[in-house]
């Protein structure tokens, strides 16, 4: 958002725009024991973005703004932490230099991946209301990287969602928490604990292993865990030969011999012995009848026939959802998400 309004107001970023544009943004790490050099000292540390920047013109001037930004961070006495080094420092201390490190820039933006998550729970508190308080003050804006939804729901305006690197759900925190519509963000959201006991809410508990982010499955990244997929999610042969070998392992398909992935969107399976290509059919069909709910894979299946001594599975087409707006600020990608243009909104699988 930032970056597009800068290209609006600005034009192209280069060279030196980029260099001053770099100057009003700034990050806070996720780990201030791994992110802190252990040979610098706090006062290093936090002048180290005004030198390299050419910031201030004199030696004065820098301890001024490196006093400014430690004390802005709640370090007081900023004199008493200038000359620590970071293993003289709690953790609380250490992510505050973090944050003096990237406010004596004076920056409009600051990316703060996951500022907390290292800290003791009885320090995340401070960290978090320091970061708020500095909002208001210099009004700075955030992207806050979290896990932990229910922490974005306290802070944010407005929440993207996302899932293997892709934004699958994102709108004002209240559309996104109060009206999840991404199957991914009702899951999330199902798992936050409630403050009151007395409330029963079903969870959604999102089964399997994330898939390897340098692989990233075909159709919906979400399909292979999502509860909700579908024919046109994106299934390929070899996940849906995979579950009928499951299937087959577990005694469900005597009928069925050899079981073989065909390019992207075909099976072919040879009878078992002694069985009629026929026969394996009408078996495999009453399996897959029973077992398509249970098995999300097997309702990629489109259709099943014979043709000559085996039988052909043939798979629908699946494709990647894009981000569909369903109202100002609020955008879900998922094809059960009908726009509001054609009906009301809402998942209606
Ligand atoms: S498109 Fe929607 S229903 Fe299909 S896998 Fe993705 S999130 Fe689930």
């Amino acid at each position: 958002m930032y970056l597009s309004e800068w290209r609006k107001r600005k034009g192209d970023i280069g060279g030196i725009r980029m260099r001053a544009l770099r100057r009003r943004l700034q990050l806070i790490f996720q780990d201030p024991y791994e992110s802190l050099n252990p040979k610098q000292s706090v006062y290093e540390i936090v002048s180290e973005p005004l030198l390299v920047n050419r910031v201030t013109q004199s030696p004065e001037e820098t301890t001024s703004a490196v006093l400014s930004a430690l004390r802005d961070a709640g370090l007081r006495p900023a004199e008493e932490f200038v000359f620590r080094f970071p293993h003289e420092l709690s953790g609380g201390q250490r992510q505050r230099v973090s944050i003096a490190a990237a406010l004596v820039l004076e920056p409009d933006f600051i990316v703060a991946d996951e500022p907390v998550s290292m800290l003791d729970v009885s320090i995340r508190t401070g960290i978090l209301q320091l970061m708020m308080d500095l909002r208001k003050s210099r009004g700075l804006t955030y992207l806050f990287i979290t896990h932990d939804l229910g922490l974005a729901w306290i802070i944010a305006d407005r929440i993207a969602v996302m899932y293997l690197g892709k934004i699958v759900e994102i709108g004002t925190a209240e559309q996104v928490i109060r009206q999840p519509q991404h199957p991914y963000t009702r899951a999330l959201i199902s798992v936050v604990p409630s403050p009151d006991p007395r409330k029963r809410v079903e969870r959604v508990i999102v089964k399997g292993e994330r898939p390897d982010a340098a692989n990233i499955p075909a159709g919906c990244r979400s399909h292979p865990r999502c509860p909700m997929a579908f024919e046109a999610c994106g299934w390929d042969a070899e996940e849906v030969a995979e579950e009928l070998q499951v299937l087959q392992a577990a005694g469900r398909l005597p009928d069925v011999g050899m079981i073989m992935a065909q390019g992207e969107r075909a099976i072919e399976i040879l009878p078992a012995p002694g069985k009629s290509p026929t026969d394996a059919r009408s078996a495999l069909e009453a399996v897959l009848a029973e077992e398509r709910n249970a098995r999300l894979a097997l309702k990629a299946i489109q259709g099943v026939r014979v043709r000559d001594d085996r039988i052909i599975l043939m798979l629908h087409a699946g494709s990647a959802p894009r981000l569909t707006r369903l109202a100002p600020e609020h955008s879900v990608a998922c094809h059960l998400i009908t726009p509001p243009s054609t009906a009301s909104v809402a998942v209606t699988a």
